[in-house]
């Protein structure tokens, strides 16, 4: 049993992660499908002097009871021993990022911020000693309640605010700018801005686990509006004085790429980070000189640790095969989500 219960936990996490079933990938996976030439090498970047800014994000979901009442998975943060274990995930990534000089943005919401301010865990307030960005991830349900999406802008305002608040107690930091979730609430937005945040990402479905092809790409913008998850008119379209900056995951070339991962038909962890490595050439060559470039993942505690010898492995080699040489030679920069939005805001 005791061997049994990290499997589990893993299995829960799998399919808890972002609230949703598992992903049903019925897509041959990406190792399956054939490959532009020049995708599979970075050598030739025809953007010239262009750089893409890179960073890895951390989601942690919302498992157990949160601030608001909502929610009770069997994982559960309140658990002392499945929290420590997430903390330890954390402390573990973050210093694999930092070796090869990086830094993650590391989204957080309740009840992990909530047992982290109750337990005196300092996770959160170490890693943003030591650079990390800290910023929230907000689903909706978990906060909000099934109803989430007939509630007033206000009260997004007031639920957003309020997890903030945690999130600030919890690392210590004074400003809270980015964050990802709440997709399906079309005024996401105005929401947002009256909570003080700048800056978005991670758009998903939450029902299919897809991502519009719309949304991907390496070029920020400034959202019109938000979505219902059919209709991205407002969503696509640029206002250059929205308040909201977003940055698209990269040069993605299919739908289910924010969940490829979950998926044992795409091939586990190895196929996914191959897909990776594709999508991250891809990006460097969709890549302009004298813009603003960004790409980046996401990954969640728990995930992808792999042989027990070589936790994190998939992530190691990624990092020293594919990004290392490419931040040596200045076609890819190190920097957390918030830093591309203020660079992109700046340009
Ligand atoms: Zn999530």
């Amino acid at each position: 049993m005791k061997r049994l219960l990290p499997f589990l936990s893993i299995l829960v996490i799998a399919s808890l992660a972002c609230g949703l079933p598992a992903a049903q990938a019925t897509q041959p996976s990406a190792a399956d499908q054939p490959t532009e030439a020049g995708t599979s090498s970075p050598v030739e970047n025809e953007a010239g002097d262009a750089v893409l800014y890179f960073t890895i994000g951390m989601h942690i979901e919302p498992m157990g009871e949160t601030a608001q009442g909502f929610g009770s998975d069997k994982a559960d943060y309140h658990t002392r021993q499945f929290f420590d274990k997430h903390v330890k995930d954390m402390r573990d990534l973050a210093q694999i990022i930092e070796a090869h000089g990086g830094r993650m943005t590391i989204q957080a919401q309740s009840p992990f911020t909530t047992v982290a301010i109750e337990s005196g865990e300092t996770v959160l307030a170490d890693l943003a000693a030591r650079g990390h960005e800290i910023a929230l991830h907000f689903h909706e349900d978990a906060h909000l309640g099934k109803n989430s999406a007939s509630l007033s802008v206000q009260q997004w305002c007031d639920v957003m605010k309020e997890e903030i608040g945690y999130i600030m107690q919890a690392s210590g930091v004074a400003d809270v700018s980015y964050w990802s979730g709440g997709n399906l609430y079309p005024s996401l937005y105005e929401a947002a801005e009256c909570a003080g945040l700048e800056a978005n990402s991670d758009w998903k479905n939450p029902n299919t686990q897809t991502t519009d092809m719309s949304l991907t790409g390496v070029t920020p913008w400034r959202p019109a509006g938000g979505t219902d998850g059919t209709d991205f008119t407002f969503f696509t379209q640029n206002d250059p004085n929205g308040a909201i900056v977003f940055l698209p995951e990269g040069q993605y070339d299919k739908t289910d790429f924010a969940a490829s991962r979950r998926s044992d038909d795409a091939g586990g962890d190895e196929a996914y980070f191959e897909y990776l490595k594709e999508s991250f050439y891809a990006s460097l060559e969709a890549a302009q000189p004298g813009q603003v470039n960004v790409f980046h993942f996401t990954v969640h505690p728990g995930e992808f640790r792999g042989d027990p010898n070589d936790p994190f492995g998939v992530i190691e080699r990624f990092l020293t095969e594919v990004v290392d040489p490419l931040v040596a030679s200045g076609d890819v920069q190190w920097m957390t989500l918030s830093e591309m939005a203020d660079a992109y805001a700046e340009q």
